[in-house]
């Protein structure tokens, strides 16, 4: 049973409209604009996506390693496969998981840093 704002008579529950006075009953508006509204509301709370720990893991390996230079090569081959990982996962993640930057940043600085470390290692030869 719900009262109607406009003369207060008694009506079904979920009536679109008074049967007194045939003024539009608000919860009836109410059930009405939640439906209409309910396709929008799912669309709002998208979950969030997600910044990769691999590809934050590879770009401090890849930088800390050129930080460090003279031993950064243990810390390179890692950053390396984390970069490896944390982009085919960004990229499987269709759009769930960021930092496709960070761990390409990661990659190029790992892979110098290879380099780098396999320079150094010949030339003390
Ligand atoms: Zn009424």
């Amino acid at each position: 049973m719900q009262h109607c704002p406009q003369c207060g008579s008694g009506n079904k529950d979920g009536a679109p409209i008074c049967a007194g006075c045939g003024h539009a009953l608000p919860t009836a508006e109410k059930a009405s604009s939640k439906e209409t509204a309910s396709p929008l509301a799912s669309h709002l709370p998208r979950a969030p996506s997600k910044l990769s720990f691999l590809a934050i893991l590879s770009f401090i390996l890849g930088f800390g390693s050129l930080a460090i230079y003279a031993v950064g090569f243990v810390f390179a081959i890692p950053g390396v496969i984390c970069g490896h990982m944390a982009l085919k996962r960004i990229k499987s993640s269709g759009g769930a998981l960021r930092g496709r930057g960070l761990a390409t940043g990661g990659l190029v600085t790992g892979y110098l840093e290879i380099l780098l470390g396999l320079y150094g290692l010949i030339n003390s030869i």
